[in-house]
């Protein structure tokens, strides 16, 4: 239920910042565009209006012919002038009138007047223009033959057809800025959702992870690359986790059946000599003994793996010669691989390094151990020791058995061992690995394997010079 009011949240708050902004946006390109379609027309109908005037004074020029005033003309032009908002009156040059446009239709004239007034005062609250008349003289040959009277409302004044256009003009854009609206929300809506609706499906699958359930994946994909990126990790996350649980559980039955394979043999003899049943003779003695030294070197082992894990400070570092360190090894291992006919060979350059002495013995005899365990009879075991500019090499390499591929990641990993039959021929308890890397990380290196079953394995370890 929260989930989906967190999602409803986001989604909301994209559709409304994104609808917010288009439709700004939109009213705004709407306001200019209107603006300016109104100034531009504006000014077109100013420029004709004032032609209109020129005009009609060219035209009663024309009206007078042979001394004489062709009234037939002038009422043509007289009519024509009124149906565009003008009144003309034309006098003689004795001041007499020859023919007016208030005489012709005064009706007609007072609606035009009227209809203007109020297209203007309409459109602009504030438009106070004045009705005013100018008087131009007429002029034949030179002579002075009467005067023209034009009445109007300034330049600029709209007639009914050009309120009309205007109007059209607004009611397109506003038809237009709503239908790009619509269309804009439509789009936040697909947008908003493409966004929330992998987070929603992430979130929801996080819950299941929190329950524990580790095995399934999130299987969508979505057409924004950080999201898919953020699916992938999550399921690898899932993956990581899945694993740490299945070796958690077999830790937990690795552990009781280390500890109580050396107990039970320890409470058979125990009881069988309380019974009476056997003698206490010194090799029974020692047999429990073995087994009792075996749970506490397990014990020892465990302790040691969690101080190396909590803390990374109790190292002793001190400049050492690491190829002495080694070499000393593998004197001390000689006899061990004698027995099994491996042969240890190496080549070691002179190394100098801050090191804990003790704690790089250990791996080192962590490795070799191993490469001796996990090697048949006539093996060979090869040791390189490479002095290189900013740390040393140590490879370790036997011809051995080999790891599983599928095993290599999880070696490392406490208690893990890959014959689960855990025969005593190699005796291990899973935890010398894990002991190694400890300490390799606490020296800020790094270790690595290659192997290949059947064929052997390489142990790399790269321990930076600080
Ligand atoms: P163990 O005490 O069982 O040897 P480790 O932690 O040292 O435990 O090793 C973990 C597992 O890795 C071993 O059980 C073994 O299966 C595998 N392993 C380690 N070293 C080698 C090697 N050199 N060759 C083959 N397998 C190895």
């Amino acid at each position: 239920m929260e989930l989906k009011n967190r999602k409803h949240k986001l989604n909301r708050k994209l559709i409304f910042y994104f609808t917010l902004v288009i439709m700004l946006g939109i009213i705004l390109i709407g306001i200019i565009v209107n603006l300016i379609v109104e100034k531009k027309f504006g000014q077109y109908v100013s420029y004709k209006n004032e032609q209109e005037i020129s005009n009609i004074i060219e035209d009663i020029k024309v009206a007078y012919k042979n001394n004489d005033w062709n009234k037939k003309y002038i009422n043509d032009i007289g009519a024509n002038a009124l149906n565009k908002g003008i009144l003309i009156d034309v006098y003689d040059e004795h001041n007499d009138l020859v023919w007016s446009a208030r005489e012709y239709n005064e009706d007609k004239c007072n609606r035009m007047l009227g209809s203007i007034k109020d297209n203007m005062k309409r459109r602009y609250n504030n438009w106070d223009s004045d009705y005013r008349e100018d008087k131009f003289k007429i002029t034949s040959n030179g002579n002075e033959v009467g005067y023209l009277n034009i009445g109007y409302y300034g330049n600029l004044y709209y007639l009914d057809d050009e309120l009309d256009f205007l109007r059209d003009i607004n009611k397109v854009i506003t038809i237009i800025a709503i239908v790009l609206i619509i269309i804009s929300v439509i789009i936040s809506v697909i947008i908003s959702n493409s966004i929330s609706k992998p987070i929603e499906k992430v979130s929801k699958f996080t819950k299941t992870i929190e329950d524990g359930n580790y095995e399934k994946k999130i299987e969508y994909k979505s057409n924004l690359k950080e999201v898919d990126d953020l699916i992938n990790s999550i399921n690898n996350l899932t993956d990581t986790l899945n694993k740490q649980e299945e070796l958690r559980k077999r830790l937990t039955t690795d552990v009781a059946h280390e500890l109580r394979t050396p107990l039970t043999s320890v409470q058979t003899h125990l009881e069988a000599i309380l019974d009476g049943i056997w003698e206490p003779t010194n090799d029974r003695l020692n047999s429990i003994n073995e087994e009792v030294s075996r749970l506490v070197g397990l014990v020892n082992k465990l302790n040691s793996l969690s101080k190396f894990e909590a803390s990374k400070e109790n190292l002793n570092i001190k400049e050492e010669n690491l190829s002495k360190i080694v070499e000393n090894i593998i004197y001390n291992f000689q006899t061990q691989a004698i027995k099994k006919s491996i042969r240890i060979e190496s080549d070691l350059d002179d190394v100098n390094i801050n090191i804990d002495k003790d704690k790089i013995t250990q791996l080192v005899i962590n490795l070799i151990s191993n490469g001796i365990r996990y090697t048949n009879e006539g093996g060979k075991i090869n040791i390189i020791l490479k002095d290189e500019k900013n740390c040393a090499k140590l490879c370790i390499k036997d011809n051995g058995i080999g790891i599983p591929k599928e095993d290599i990641k999880y070696i490392f990993e406490r208690f893990y061992r890959v014959d689960k039959s855990r025969s005593k021929n190699t005796g291990g308890m899973g935890v010398g690995l894990t002991i190694s890397k400890a300490i390799v990380k606490a020296h800020g290196g790094s270790i690595n394997v290659n192997s290949q079953i059947g064929t052997g394995s390489e142990f790399i370890v790269i321990i930076p010079k600080k």
